[in-house]
C-alpha cells in the first residue's frame, strides 16, 4: 500500500479516451472483472495475449500493495455465432458436431484454457464464475430490467429496448457509436423479426425444441443472452460499482456497451470506473480468431509443430515476446519476432547469473540505481508500459556486463539492491520464469545453433579447417547440418 501511494499509477480509460490516475473506490482494495473465454474450442495465442495483459495488471496492482479481487468468468452458454442474437449457440454447435454433451465440451476446453495459462505463468483469478452456474441470478437481472421498463417480452424471449434506454441514457458511451450507425449495420442480420428495433439485443432467448442447453424461466424454457452474464456476475462478486473492467478490444462493442446499458437500466450508475481494452494479436496481418482458423495454438509454439515455426519456443519466451509490445498496440506474431525475443530473453536471464558472480568494489557504483528503479516504475505507472520497462532492464544488463568486463564497478550494497529490484521487475511484475528452455530438445536446439553460428563465423574468417571440423564432429554426434539457400538447418541422423 505504501508503494501504491508512492507510485502514481495512470490507466488509459477507454471510457474517457485518456490516461487517468488510478484511484480505487475503496482505499487499498481493487475489484477487477475480465471477460473470460467462450469454452467451445482450444484457446489460441490471441486469447492468451489478452489474458496475459490482465495478468500484468493484477500482478502490478498487487506488487503495489493493493488487495485485489480478480474475477474472470467462463462463458459456457449463450454466446451465439457472429455475436448476433440469432444462429446457433457456439457450445451447442460444437457439442452437436463432436457428438458430446455440451458440458463435456465446456469441461474439455476449460481444462485446456487453465493449462495454457498456467504454462504461461498467468496467475489464476480469485473467482471464476460460469454463466451456467448463475442462471437464477441472471433471471433476476432480466426481471429487474423489465421492471424498469427497459425491456420487453416477445414470444418467450426478452429483448433490451435500446431506444427506450436512450431516452434517458447514452447508449454508445463506450464505443462512440450512434444509434443511426447501428441501424445501418444490423439490418442485414437474420432473426430480427421479434425485435421492436434491430438495435435491441437479447437478454433471454427462447429455446427451440432441439436446443439442448435450456433452463425454465418466467418466460418459458430458454437461455441467457451473452451480455447478461457479465453484468450479473460482476455485480454479484464486485458490487454495483467497481474499479476495473477488462477484455479484448473486440469486446468494446457490442458486449461491453450492452453491459453498461444493462447495469444502468438496473439503476446502477456507471458500473465501472476504468474500462481497459487489450489490443489484438495478429497473424499475417489479420486478427487471430477461432472462427476464421487464422490462429496458432500455444501448444504448437511450445512444441514447434506448426509449419509456420522454425523451432519450439519456451512459454517464457512467448510471454516475453508479448510483453515487448504495449497491451494497447497491435502485435503481429511471427517466427522471426519470436526468435529475436528468445535472444533477448536468454541475454536477460544470463545477466542474472552474471550479476550473482560479479566482484564487488569499495568505491561507489558507477550506475544510478535510484534513477533506474524509478524509470522502471515510471514505465509501469504509465498505463503498464511493459516494453519500456523491458528497455530499462536492458540498461541494467548493459551495466552488469560492463562490471563483468572491468569497465564499471558495483558496491556490495548496490549489488544486493539491484538483484532485489531485478527480481521484482522480472519475476513478480512481468511474471517471467527463469528457465530458458523447458525441454532437453530445446536445449539441444540451442547448442546446435551456437555451433552453427561458430561455423558460419569460421567460414567468414576463411578458417575452413575449423568449419569442416564442426560439421564433421556434429555428424559423429548424429547431427547433420543442411546448407540451403535460406541458411543452414539441421536434422538428426
Ligand atoms: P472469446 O473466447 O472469443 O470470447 O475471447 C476471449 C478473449 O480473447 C476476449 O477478451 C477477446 O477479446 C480476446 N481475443 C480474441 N481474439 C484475440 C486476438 N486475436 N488478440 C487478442 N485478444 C483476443
Ligand atoms: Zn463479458
Amino acid at each position: 500500500m505504501a508503494l501504491f501511494r508512492e507510485q502514481r499509477l495512470k490507466i488509459y480509460n477507454s471510457l474517457s479516451g485518456k490516461k487517468e490516475y488510478f484511484v480505487p473506490i475503496n482505499e487499498g482494495r481493487v475489484g477487477i472483472y475480465v471477460c473470460g473465454p467462450t469454452v467451445y474450442n482450444k484457446v489460441h495465442l490471441g486469447n492468451l495475449r489478452t489474458f496475459m495483459s490482465f495478468d500484468i495488471v493484477t500482478r502490478y496492482l498487487r506488487h503495489l500493495g493493493l488487495n485485489v479481487r480478480y474475477v474472470r468468468n467462463i462463458t459456457d452458454v449463450g454466446h451465439l455465432e457472429h455475436d448476433a442474437d440469432s444462429g446457433e449457440d457456439r457450445i451447442s454447435k460444437k457439442a452437436r458436431l463432436e457428438s458430446l454433451e455440451p458440458m463435456q465440451i465446456v469441461q474439455r476446453y476449460t481444462v485446456d484454457f487453465h493449462q495454457m495459462l498456467n504454462r504461461l505463468n498467468c496467475l489464476p483469478p480469485d473467482i471464476e464464475p460460469s454463466a451456467t452456474g448463475h442462471i437464477i441470478e441472471q433471471i433476476e437481472t432480466v426481471k429487474d430490467i423489465l421492471s424498469k421498463g427497459m425491456a420487453y417480452v416477445v414470444n418467450g424471449s426478452v429483448y433490451f429496448d435500446v431506444f427506450k434506454y436512450s431516452d434517458s441514457h447514452h447508449y454508445g458511451i463506450l464505443s462512440g457509436r450512434n444509434l443511426e450507425d447501428l441501424i445501418h449495420n444490423s439490418r442485414s442480420l437474420d432473426g430480427q423479426q421479434d425485435k421492436k428495433n434491430p438495435q435491441d439485443f437479447a437478454l433471454w432467448k427462447k429455446a427451440e425444441p432441439e436446443h439442448i442447453m435450456r433452463w425454465p424461466s418466467p418466460w418459458g424454457d430458454g437461455f441467457p443472452g451473452w451480455h447478461l452474464e457479465c453484468t450479473t456476475m460482476s455485480t454479484k462478486y464486485l458490487g454495483a460499482q467497481f474499479d476495473i473492467h477488462g477484455g479484448g478490444m473486440d469486446l468494446k462493442f457490442p458486449h461491453h456497451e450492452c453491459e453498461i446499458a444493462q447495469s444502468e437500466a438496473c439503476g446502477n450508475q456507471q458500473p465501472v470506473n476504468y474500462w481497459m481494452h487489450a489490443n489484438m494479436l495478429t497473424l499475417n496481418g489479420q486478427k487471430m480468431a477461432k472462427s476464421t482458423g487464422n490462429n496458432i495454438l500455444p501448444e504448437e509454439v511450445f512444441s514447434g509443430s506448426n509449419t509456420f515455426l522454425s523451432k519450439a519456443y519456451n512459454p517464457s519466451v512467448v510471454r516475453f515476446f508479448m510483453l515487448q509490445a504495449h497491451y494497447r498496440s497491435v502485435l503481429d506474431f511471427s517466427d522471426a519476432a519470436l526468435a529475436a525475443s528468445e535472444k533477448g530473453f536468454v541475454k536477460l536471464m544470463a545477466s542474472l547469473s552474471v550479476l550473482n558472480q560479479l566482484p564487488v568494489s569499495k568505491i561507489t557504483t558507477s550506475f544510478n540505481l535510484n534513477n533506474w528503479t524509478n524509470a522502471g516504475y515510471d514505465a509501469m505507472n504509465d498505463d503498464f508500459n511493459t516494453p519500456v520497462l523491458i528497455a530499462e532492464l536492458f540498461t541494467a544488463v548493459k551495466f552488469i556486463n560492463q562490471v563483468k568486463d572491468g569497465d564499471a564497478q558495483i558496491s556490495a550494497e548496490d549489488k544486493k539492491a539491484l538483484e532485489i529490484q531485478l527480481n521484482h521487475f522480472i519475476f513478480d511484475i512481468l511474471g517471467l520464469e527463469s528457465q530458458a528452455s523447458d525441454s532437453k530438445t530445446d536445449r539441444i536446439d540451442m547448442v546446435v545453433k551456437i555451433l552453427m553460428d561458430l561455423r558460419n563465423q569460421a567460414r567468414v574468417d576463411k578458417d575452413f579447417a575449423l568449419s569442416d571440423k564442426i560439421r564433421d564432429q556434429l555428424i559423429e554426434a548424429g547431427i547433420q547440418l543442411n546448407d540451403g539457400k535460406d541458411g543452414t538447418g539441421f536434422s538428426f541422423l
